[in-house]
């Protein structure tokens, strides 16, 4: 694919920004387990948070093959998947309020944190499972001019930090139909964040589990209208797969990138490791699996923005990339050798923030059964 020269320059000032006010910083945000406000307020400010959203809500309009432009290059410059998603959670807590919610919602909540100065989280998963959206129990029952909510989150990313929480509740009966959005407030009495999270990967990314009890949320807080929630959160799974799809092809390329300059410097049994054969062959094993990846998925990108209903394909893009990441990740620690199996190393933190990525935003499994309907091979 050939980018406009508008993306071309988007994808300059990424580099820029990440080689800049990430690099320099990311082991020690690692390290603190989240990443600083200032950081959303630098990002707005080189163009990076708008993206994708329109001038209406205070984004910087483009759409999906922009965001998928800028997102490579910030992979390719040294940006974690982790960062991504501390730093871009208003990709997933934003979009229903943006397409759905009242003006008042979209100056309260959108438009400052796409200036950087608020974070969102969005919160459907529970501790009871978080496959099965449609079965979702966070109760909201009407009382007057508010929702009474209670419940439980749990793996909500960027959840610590939050000032509000895009909130998956029950307002209705079971199943998807039940289901509506409510926005709740950080310092909302009763609305408390129960623990920050210990991961395997995604340090810098805050990870929360939050608690409702009897929480008092205005009515006014409801996106778009009662019992719709299921179709809008469905309506935004196709970008944050193809979104996670870019993850994983951009720490893969980014690992590839790392492991063909540690091959060509590191030397064993008197010559540079990529002098042997075997060695030369995973690493183009490595770079096509990246390949087919990347292409698949801007393709997959490129329909969407066209119009079409790319519902499988996106599925088919993500399990794509996460197989191609698992691989390529795996390698580069292998190829790395005992660096490689060292805290601070980059490729070492790419292999466990790699992960999640076959987990969240739909596990595999849950992904290709949806597939499955949609290409009409279920019963
Ligand atoms: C770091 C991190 C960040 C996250 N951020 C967010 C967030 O911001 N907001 C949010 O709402 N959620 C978030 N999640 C939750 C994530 O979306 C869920 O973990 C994911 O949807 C899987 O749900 P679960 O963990 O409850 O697994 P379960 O639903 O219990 O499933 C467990 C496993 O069983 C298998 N499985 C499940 N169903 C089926 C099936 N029908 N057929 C075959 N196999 C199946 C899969 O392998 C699956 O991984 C995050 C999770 C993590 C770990």
């Amino acid at each position: 694919m050939t980018w406009t020269d508008e993306q071309r320059a988007l994808q300059g000032s990424t580099r820029e920004f990440v080689r800049r006010e990430v690099v320099p910083h990311l082991q020690a945000w690692e390290d603190a387990g989240e990443v600083p406000r200032e950081l959303h307020l630098a990002a707005a400010k080189a163009g990076l948070l708008g993206i994708s959203f329109s001038e209406e809500v205070g984004g910087q309009g483009g759409d999906l093959l922009d965001s998928v432009a800028m997102q490579e290059a910030f992979f390719e410059a040294g940006g974690s998947s982790g960062l991504a998603a501390a730093l871009f959670t208003g990709g997933i807590a934003l979009p229903h309020i943006a397409a759905h919610g009242t003006p008042e919602q979209v100056d309260a909540f959108v438009r400052p944190t796409l200036a950087g100065e608020k974070i969102g989280s969005l919160a459907v998963t529970e501790p009871g499972g978080g496959s099965d959206v449609a079965g979702i129990t966070t109760i909201a029952t009407r009382d007057g001019d508010s929702y009474v909510v209670n419940g439980a989150k749990t793996f909500i990313t960027s959840g610590v930090r939050a000032d509000f929480v895009t909130t998956a509740v029950r307002t209705g009966g079971p199943g998807h139909g039940g289901i509506s959005l409510l926005v709740v407030e950080r310092g909302t009495p009763g609305f408390t964040v129960d623990r920050a999270l210990s991961k395997m990967g995604w340090h810098c990314s805050d990870t929360a589990e939050l608690s409702f009890v009897d929480v008092r949320v205005p009515a006014t807080h409801l996106v778009g209208a009662e019992n719709a929630g299921f179709a809008m959160i469905a309506e935004q799974f196709v970008v944050e797969r193809i979104a996670l799809a870019v993850h994983a092809y951009g720490i893969a390329a980014r690992s590839l990138a790392l492991t063909a300059a540690y091959c060509r410097e590191r030397q064993t049994f008197g010559k540079p490791l990529v002098a042997n054969q075997v060695v030369r062959h995973k690493l183009v094993e490595m770079h096509r699996q990246v390949e087919v990846a990347r292409t698949y998925t801007r393709e997959v990108a490129r329909r969407h923005v066209a119009g079409d209903g790319v519902i499988a394909e996106a599925c088919l893009a993500k399990q794509t990339a996460v197989e191609a990441c698992a691989h390529v990740v795996d390698q580069a620690v292998q190829l790395h050798g005992g660096t490689g199996y060292m805290h601070g190393t980059e490729v070492e933190r790419h292999y466990r923030d790699a992960r999640i990525l076959g987990i969240g935003g739909g596990a595999t499994e849950v992904l290709t059964d949806l597939t499955a309907r949609l290409l009409g091979y279920a019963p």
